[in-house]
């Protein structure tokens, strides 16, 4: 979207007139978008920084691990729309109940999961498998996390979106090794690694992997 001689990212609101981190709503030809900052928003940032696909689309169904208070989460839910559907899981209490009053009790296509990513079996409310799991929950066991509820709940074929924090993992070791190590871990696991971004400047020492889940770990 063009906005004052400058090209910005933006998602279509699905929530009319809602905010949900004082970002920018812009009327065009009568259609509601909001501006998605990618300073505030890795999967923005990775779009800035050249990630050619992304596998999200109109009816997508999305587990998202580490939802936080919604930034990300909210612009997914205007992407996938009414027909999609997004499993939201945050384990932090506090954080949780902000993310359900300020985003998903906005939105129907949110289902908010108060539980902690380690133990996917608790899920009780995912009732079908997803076509993308997007992880984001900055642990240093947080790529282990992300396969195993990749294991329970994606499609074969389906595509993982993994946040890396380098400094989540190891505060010394330079970050492209970190980010080495966590991408050999997810072809170990049947992954097959469509691309790597790093995310500088918007986000210091993380990338974004899309990776896809291959028939051999079905
Ligand atoms: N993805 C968010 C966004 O872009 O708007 C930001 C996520 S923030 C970096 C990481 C979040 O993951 C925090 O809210 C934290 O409480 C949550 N988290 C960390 N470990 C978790 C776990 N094991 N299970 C569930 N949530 C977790």
């Amino acid at each position: 979207m063009q906005i004052n001689d400058e090209r910005r990212l933006a998602t279509l609101n699905l929530a009319l007139g809602v905010q949900v981190y004082g970002e920018k709503l812009i009327t065009l030809e009568g259609r509601e978008y909001r501006v998605w900052d990618a300073f505030r928003s890795k999967l923005a940032a990775a779009i800035r920084k050249g990630l050619k696909q992304v596998p999200l689309t109109h009816g997508s169904k999305v587990l998202y691990l580490g939802v936080s208070t919604g930034t990300t989460a909210s612009h997914i839910s205007d992407i996938i729309g009414q027909e999609g559907v997004l499993f939201a899981v945050e384990f932090a209490q506090r954080v949780a109940k902000e993310f359900i009053d300020r985003v998903a009790r906005h939105r129907q296509n949110i289902i908010p999961i108060i539980e902690d990513a380690r133990s996917p079996q608790k899920y009780r409310v995912v009732f079908d498998k997803v076509d993308i799991v997007y992880c984001d929950i900055a642990q240093p066991d947080q790529t282990d996390i992300a396969i195993t509820n990749c294991a329970y709940y994606l499609k074969p074929h389906g595509f993982l979106l993994l946040v890396i924090k380098a400094r989540s993992i190891d505060v010394v070791e330079d970050p492209k090794k970190t980010f080495e190590e966590e991408i050999s871990k997810l072809r170990n696991s049947g992954f097959r690694i469509l691309e790597a971004i790093r995310l500088d400047p918007y986000d210091k020492d993380h990338a974004m992997i899309l990776a896809q889940k291959m028939p051999s770990n079905l």
